[in-house]
C-alpha cells in the first residue's frame, strides 16, 4: 500500500501517462499505478545503485517488466526522446534539490507536459523555478502524515507571476488554507519566534541585528497569510 505523500503525488498523475519518476527508489509510485492501469508507461530514475536495484527488485516482484522499467541515471537523463514521457514526477527531496534536478535536465522536458513535484521542505524553491522557466502552478496539495507535513505541487506549461507571499505560501495553499497548512505555518510561526526570543540573549553585534530583521519579516509575513 501506498503512503498517503505518495497517494496524493499519484492522484495529480493523469490518466494514461507515460511517466518518469525521478528518485523513484523503490518504484513504489510507478508500480503503484501501472498494476492499477492508470499509466501506460512508466520509467524509475535513479541515481544510487542499492534504490536502482530496489526497483528492479519492485519490477520483477509485481510482474511489471515491460510496463515499468527501472534506469541508473542522473536526474533527467533517465529520460530518452523516444519514450515519450509526458509527465515527471520527483518525490521526497528538498525544494532545492528538485529545482537543481529541472535545471540541469531542462532539454529532456521538451515532450513533458506535466510535473507533479513533492518537496519535503522549501517549496519555493520549486515555484521560482517554475516562474523563470515558463511553467506556472495549476494545483497544490497539502497533507499531514506522521506528524510531518508535505507539500504537492503540479505544474504545467504556462506564464505566471507570483509574489514573494505566494513564492513561500503557493498561490493555491493561501488561497484555500486546508487544515495542513494552517498547522505548518502555525509550527513555522512558532518555531521563529522561539529562535527569536532565544536571540534576545545574545550580546547585541550587526550580525545578531540582520538575523533578528530577518526572521521578524519572516514571522510577520507568516502572521499575514
Ligand atoms: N521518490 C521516493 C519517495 O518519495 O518515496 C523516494 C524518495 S528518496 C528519499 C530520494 C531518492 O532520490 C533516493 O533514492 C536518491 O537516491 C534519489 N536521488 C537523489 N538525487 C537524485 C538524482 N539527481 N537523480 C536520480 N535520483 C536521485
Amino acid at each position: 500500500k501506498l503512503s498517503g505523500r505518495l497517494q496524493a503525488v499519484a492522484s495529480h498523475i493523469g490518466e494514461d501517462a507515460v511517466l518518469a519518476d525521478i528518485g523513484s527508489d523503490h518504484a513504489y509510485l510507478p508500480a503503484h499505478l501501472a498494476l492499477r492501469g492508470r499509466i501506460r508507461r512508466g520509467i524509475a530514475g535513479e541515481v544510487a545503485k542499492g534504490p536502482y536495484e530496489s526497483a528492479e527488485a519492485t519490477i520483477r516482484e509485481t510482474g511489471l517488466q515491460g510496463k515499468v522499467e527501472a534506469r541508473l541515471a542522473d536526474g533527467l537523463e533517465a529520460i530518452l526522446e523516444e519514450d515519450g514521457v509526458d509527465t515527471v514526477s520527483i518525490a521526497g527531496m528538498g525544494g532545492p534539490l528538485i529545482a537543481s534536478i529541472l535545471e540541469n535536465g531542462k532539454p529532456r522536458l521538451s515532450g513533458v507536459r506535466r510535473l507533479v513535484l513533492q518537496p519535503n521542505i522549501h517549496a519555493g524553491a520549486i515555484r521560482s523555478w517554475a516562474m523563470a522557466n515558463g511553467w506556472c502552478l495549476t494545483d497544490e496539495d497539502i497533507l499531514e502524515e506522521d506528524g510531518k507535513i508535505y507539500e504537492v505541487l503540479v505544474l504545467e506549461r504556462g506564464t505566471a507571476v507570483y509574489d514573494d507571499m505566494q513564492l513561500r505560501f503557493g498561490p493555491f495553499l493561501s488561497e484555500r488554507q486546508p487544515p495542513a497548512f494552517r498547522k505548518k505555518w502555525e509550527r513555522e510561526a512558532a518555531s521563529v519566534r522561539k529562535i527569536l526570543d532565544r536571540m534576545q540573549e545574545a550580546s547585541p553585534s550587526a550580525e545578531r541585528d540582520t538575523k533578528e530583521a530577518e526572521l521578524k519579516r519572516s514571522l510577520d509575513q507568516i502572521l499575514e497569510v
